[in-house]
């Protein structure tokens, strides 16, 4: 711990304390211990701030792991598909579009659609002949 470059670290009251309790692990230990020293530990903002920036483990400024989680803001939930709103009409999609939904087509896409129909036909007798 007395590598850390950080000045304020220097203050730290945890690094003449038994770091262990920083570490309460298995059933019936607590944080209680490490809590108390961090109240009495001059530099607990700085420490607290340190703990959020880098992720470190066990209690920190006088807050354990799972509490410093929790103080964190949450990632912001994915962004639900943008709904793909009505057909692009005057489109063979378009045309397709209202057939999926069971609505009646609107004619700027049946003559999209007949143009595309009719292309394609051109094209087969293109290359049957
Ligand atoms: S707040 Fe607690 S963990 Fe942080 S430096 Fe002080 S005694 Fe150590
Ligand atoms: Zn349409």
């Amino acid at each position: 711990m007395t590598s850390r470059p950080d000045p304020w670290w220097l203050s730290a009251l945890c690094a003449q304390t038994d770091p262990e309790i920083f570490f309460p692990q298995g059933k019936g230990s607590s944080p209680a211990a490490a809590r108390k020293v961090c109240a009495r530990c001059p530099v607990t903002a700085q420490c607290l701030e340190d703990a959020l920036r880098t992720g470190a483990g066990g209690v920190r400024g006088g807050l354990t792991e799972h509490e410093r989680r929790s103080m964190q803001p949450r990632a912001p939930k994915p962004a639900r598909r943008p709904n793909p709103g009505p057909p692009e009409c005057g489109t063979t999609r378009g045309y397709r579009a209202h057939l999926r939904r069971g609505e009646p087509t609107c004619e700027p896409c049946r003559e999209a659609n007949r143009a595309t129909v009719t292309a394609r036909r051109e094209r087969l007798r293109r290359d049957a002949a």
